[in-house]
């Protein structure tokens, strides 16, 4: 799989606002916010797309999700809300080819998304 900027911040040789990280995972402010709180999540391990998730990875992605869960709430979100979303290849919106859930939070979020 083709080097990513995210591997780049996994390896620490760009700069990221990091927001979270533990053995499996590592989280990092987005440097383009579409909300006042715009977080990625991602798998330290490269996977491109949802279209490549194996069974094996199902704890993984789990985990991504519990991971910002619990970030939405030591970050104050819980309550009032937020969301979450993979964009997976051309249509979804993918630009980066390695996995990450978006944490946005801070303001109404309106649907349908564009
Ligand atoms: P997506 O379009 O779903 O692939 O999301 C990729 C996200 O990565 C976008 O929201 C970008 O703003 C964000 N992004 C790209 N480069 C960086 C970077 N160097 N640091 C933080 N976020 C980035």
């Amino acid at each position: 799989m083709p080097d990513t900027i995210f591997d780049k911040i996994l390896r620490r040789e760009i700069p990221a606002r990091i927001a979270y990280e533990d053995e499996d995972i590592l989280a990092f402010h987005d440097a383009n916010p579409q909300a006042p709180t715009h977080v990625l999540f991602i798998p330290k391990t490269p996977i491109a797309t949802l279209n490549d998730l194996r069974p094996e990875h199902a704890e993984l992605v789990g985990r991504l999700v519990l991971a910002a869960a619990a970030f939405a709430k030591q970050s104050g979100f819980a309550e009032n809300g937020y969301r979450t979303v993979f964009n997976c290849n051309r249509d979804g919106g993918q630009s980066v080819y390695h996995i990450h859930l978006h944490l946005l939070a801070g303001r109404p979020l309106v649907w349908p998304p564009g």
